[in-house]
């Protein structure tokens, strides 16, 4: 069935503009001679992110994991935290780095985030914040899990590392809880190669958050804390500076993608597909699908047919972090602990979707789909 003429789809693709657009910026950068700590775009792109996003405070990170394990750090995070299993591993790792105890309690079958439900027989004296994560870029229950967190006066830190521009009510979901955190990676829909940003409530937090991305250096001969090396430099500002003004195509074209896959999909028996509430903005990060025991063939089966005709669709998020090695003997992490969890990551696949990815390869996502419901259908 594979065409061996037909070329490689990756799940995924780093939007890049038109490499004349970037020469500007980086002769810009040439002659001011400054590269780095703070710089001239440093300075713009934060502000211009605030602007974009309807956010205050933001600092921008070399990259998210780096965010998340100083949001940790700034706000003096210890001994235990609630978080989900059903994330990308850095979210756990970030406890880990800071030798907290992850502690990993459910997700709703609906949003497939942290269960509000789940949290609060899990809370212990040890326990100081949660770490919930905007999976897909599907806000969390914002107001459960601030209501949580008020009653048993725990910190709240979200992984926004899926949920660049997203909003609920036009108000930006990064303003709620202590910080949230984003990513700017590669596969990311708002990226500067490798990246992120720590988006704070006030100013203090922000000057905190800037000292202990450098070293905890205040001035040229005080140290503060015991920082790190966080910052981002100038041409990963630059490129994000670039990259924001194309963001109003980019989002279109993903969102032109989504509605093609949805319209193909709609009727097909057994496969589910992830629906964002109607009061939130997308922004059309990932598309996956849940292919659930009614569908004929099993997620892994859809998986290898994908990948024998060149698609590489990825099963986001399998295993759980509950599952890997250095987390699997904790108590929270057994699966009767999890059980809608382990069932979805057994059942997720995630589809093709990025700016730049050909009508005719949506096409062939939709027909190998299509046609192993039927093909298995009929076998069965
Ligand atoms: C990408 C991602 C991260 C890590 O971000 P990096 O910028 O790659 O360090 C953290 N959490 C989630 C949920 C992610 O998807």
């Amino acid at each position: 069935m594979s065409d061996p003429k037909s070329t490689f789809v990756p799940v995924t693709q780093p939007f890049l503009p038109p490499l004349d657009e970037f020469q500007p910026y980086l002769e810009d950068i040439w002659k001011r001679k400054w590269v780095t700590n703070n710089g001239a775009y440093h300075q713009q792109l934060e502000q211009e992110l605030c602007d974009y996003l309807g956010v205050e405070h933001l600092s921008l990170f070399s990259n998210g994991t780096l965010g998340l394990i100083t949001a940790l750090q700034a706000l003096k995070i210890t001994g235990e935290v609630i978080t989900t299993p059903f994330s990308f591993v850095a979210t756990s790792h970030a406890l880990h780095w800071n030798g907290i105890k992850p502690v990993f309690a459910d997700i709703s079958p609906v949003s497939l985030n942290l269960d509000p439900d789940r949290i609060e027989a899990l809370i212990t004296p040890q326990t100081t914040a949660l770490l919930p994560v905007h999976v897909y870029a599907n806000p969390c229950d914002v107001e459960r899990i601030e209501a949580i967190a008020d009653t048993y006066g725990l910190r709240v830190i979200y992984d926004a590392a899926h949920a660049f521009g997203v909003r609920i009510n036009d108000r930006s979901i990064l303003n709620y809880g202590d910080m949230s955190v984003l990513s700017f990676h590669g596969t990311k829909v708002f990226n500067t190669f490798e990246g992120g940003a720590i988006v704070c409530r006030d100013a203090k937090t922000k000057r905190r958050i800037d000292n202990l991305k450098n070293f905890g250096f205040v001035d040229e001969t005080t140290v503060v804390a015991p920082g790190i090396n966080g910052k981002m430099n100038e041409v990963q500002a630059a490129f994000g500076l670039l990259q924001l003004k194309h963001m109003d195509q980019v989002n279109a074209q993903r969102a032109r993608i989504d509605a093609r896959y949805r319209n193909a999909f709609r009727n097909v028996h057994g496969l589910k597909m992830h629906e964002i509430p109607e009061n939130c903005t997308k922004n059309f990060a990932y598309f996956p699908i849940l292919v659930t025991p009614e569908f004929p063939a099993t997620r892994d089966d859809l998986y290898n047919e994908l990948r024998a005709n060149q698609i590489a669709a990825r099963r986001y998020f399998y295993p759980l972090i509950s599952e890997f090695p250095m987390y699997r003997g904790l108590p929270s992490a057994g699966p009767h602990n999890l059980p809608v969890a382990t069932t979805v990551s057994r059942q997720v696949l995630c589809l093709p979707i990025f700016p730049a990815l050909a009508e005719a390869d949506q096409d062939r996502v939709i027909e190998t789909v299509l046609s192993s419901a039927w093909r298995n259908r009929r076998a069965s």
